[in-house]
């Protein structure tokens, strides 16, 4: 049994069973957790924040060959005679 450190909810896991690294869930809370530590064990929350890289390729500036002439060909009206 291994406490969360979150919520202190008692996790029903054997601490002979967890290696570093591994990941567990609390059931109480729901918090994600790694064990970064055996001895004494030791349990860390992860954070869920989602750090997505903020770099959004701006494809503002296209100057290669933008040169073409997209003028509307204005179509003729055919005429309904
Ligand atoms: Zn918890």
């Amino acid at each position: 049994m291994v406490n969360c450190p979150n919520c202190d909810a008692m996790i029903d896991v054997d601490e002979d069973d967890l290696d570093e690294g591994d990941t567990l869930t609390c059931e109480e809370c729901s918090a994600d957790l790694s064990v970064t530590g055996l001895s004494p064990l030791e349990l860390e929350t992860q954070e869920d924040e989602d750090e997505e890289d903020e770099e959004e390729e701006e494809d503002l500036h296209y100057d290669e060959d933008a040169d073409e002439d997209e003028d509307e060909e204005e179509e003729e009206e055919e005429d309904w005679h």
